[in-house]
């Protein structure tokens, strides 16, 4: 039986904290998904006999340990040893594995360095887990508890693309089956945006029994996400989650943009894409990161035309027609100036909508009328105009992500034909 998970994330480029651990992060991800409770995640450098200590230490407290790293050729790499040790077992070298190290050297033309065959060794009784993307296979091994009964060992390659492919391929298959029984996990994940976490967890708190299902969140700013998980039976767990999902849209709907994994800019470009609207930016303070954000999305030129980044107020007049009045009568942060940064974005790009952004993102430039923060927004389609404040808090990168969102979210909101979220949900 597995319920309790430790994962083990070893290299001192983790300890020292020039890495950050995404590995760990991922496999919570995928086990919490299928049910098998993550007790604890520990970081340990390359040192021998720490290793140890966490190998020691995570064996006795889980029925699976998922490492992560040290299964490289070099001298640091002492995952396979420290395994061998701690759990008394001869190392052994797998023929097969060295040949098809050998071969992935020699289809690239070189010769296998010596140091390479170490990573064609296993602690007996292993079972290999095929790599297919480098040269390092993981394993898994079954061992006896000194405080009696089983635990799982598995050790992967700390690169994180050869991770991932080898628990989706082989680890994760093989876990839903260990669990011994038979019932199966139905899930759906809700993205929200222009609500808190806390208010999120409020809204929903007595929606959902302990014993209906799991809820969870996941803050992965701005946008925080919400996941239901049922545990029930292959017949049941669709139909069952199912309804539990109908509860959250009921109570937030308002707040989900997409019930996958999906961005709020992959949403937006489906959206736009869809409808076949042409886009154009006039941004100021986020200073491109809107356009940069719906550019990351394949497929983008189908809709996106481009972005006018006027950062500067001459800019604003030479180049989107914003008059040196208004600039000069209410400043850059104004509702005149975003108006004429719009109408100016749309008429010269000859786009189907437009959305402008101009705030002041800090930390210097704020007064008391307009605090640091302080962002207007318009979006124009043809004839119509919207224009509103809204007030943000933060730090500068932190307010021109946030103030990316809020844009983003507004053309998927025009998209749909939605109400804007109003300013005040950004207040905490
Ligand atoms: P290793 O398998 O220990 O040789 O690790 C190979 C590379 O994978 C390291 O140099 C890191 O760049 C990366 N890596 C290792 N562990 C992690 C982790 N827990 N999260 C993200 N990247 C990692
Ligand atoms: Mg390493």
């Amino acid at each position: 039986m597995i319920q309790v998970a430790i994962i083990l994330s070893t290299g001192n480029e983790l300890t020292s904290g020039r890495t950050v651990d995404t590995n760990a992060n991922f496999i919570a991800d995928r086990l919490g998904a299928i049910g098998v409770e993550v007790a604890a995640v520990m970081t340990v450098g390359d040192v021998s006999e720490r290793l140890r200590w966490a190998w020691e230490t995570a064996i006795e407290r889980a029925d699976l340990v998922i490492s992560t790293g040290g299964l490289g050729p070099t001298s640091d790499d002492l995952t396979t040893e420290t395994v061998a040790q701690v759990t008394g077992r001869k190392l052994w070298q797998s023929a097969p594995v060295l040949e098809a190290i050998r071969e992935r050297f020699a289809r690239s033309g070189r010769q296998m360095p010596p140091n390479n065959a170490k990573q064609a060794l296993f602690p007996e009784g292993a079972l290999i887990i095929p790599n297919e993307l480098g040269t390092a296979p993981g394993f898994r091994l079954e061992v006896e508890r000194r405080g009696g009964g089983k635990a799982h060992l598995v050790t992967l390659p700390g690169v994180p693309r050869e991770m991932k492919r080898m628990m989706e391929a082989t680890v994760l298959p093989w876990v839903g089956q260990a669990r011994g029984h038979d019932k199966v996990f139905a899930t759906r994940v809700f993205q929200t945006f222009g609500i808190s976490e806390s208010a999120l967890d409020e809204a929903v708190s007595g929606l959902i029994a302990p014993g209906e299902g799991r809820v969870a969140f996941r803050a992965s700013f701005p946008q925080i996400s919400l996941r239901i998980v049922v545990e029930a039976s292959p017949a049941e767990a669709e139909r069952r989650v199912e309804e539990l999902a109908g509860r959250v849209r009921q109570r937030v709907g308002q707040f989900v943009f997409a019930e996958d994994d999906a961005t709020m800019e992959e949403v937006v470009a489906r959206l736009l894409a869809e409808r076949r609207l042409k886009l154009a930016l006039a941004e100021s303070c986020t200073g491109g990161l809107i356009s940069h954000r719906l550019t990351n999305v394949p497929g983008s030129s189908r809709f996106h035309l481009g972005s006018f980044v006027t950062y500067a107020n001459e800019l604003k007049q030479t180049v989107l027609g914003v008059r040196a009045k208004t600039l000069a009568e209410h400043g850059a942060v104004s509702e005149p100036c975003v108006r004429e940064m719009v109408a100016g974005a749309l008429e010269r790009s000859q786009a189907d909508l437009a959305l402008a952004v101009s705030g002041i993102a800090g930390p210097d430039g704020g007064t008391p009328d307009r605090p640091v923060g302080t962002v207007w927004f318009a979006l124009a389609a043809g004839p119509s105009l919207v224009a509103r404040r809204y007030q943000l808090q933060g730090t500068r990168d932190w307010i021109k992500l946030v103030a990316s969102q809020v844009g983003l979210d507004w053309l998927r909101r025009y998209a749909l034909g939605a109400p804007v979220i109003e300013a005040a949900a950004f207040r905490r």
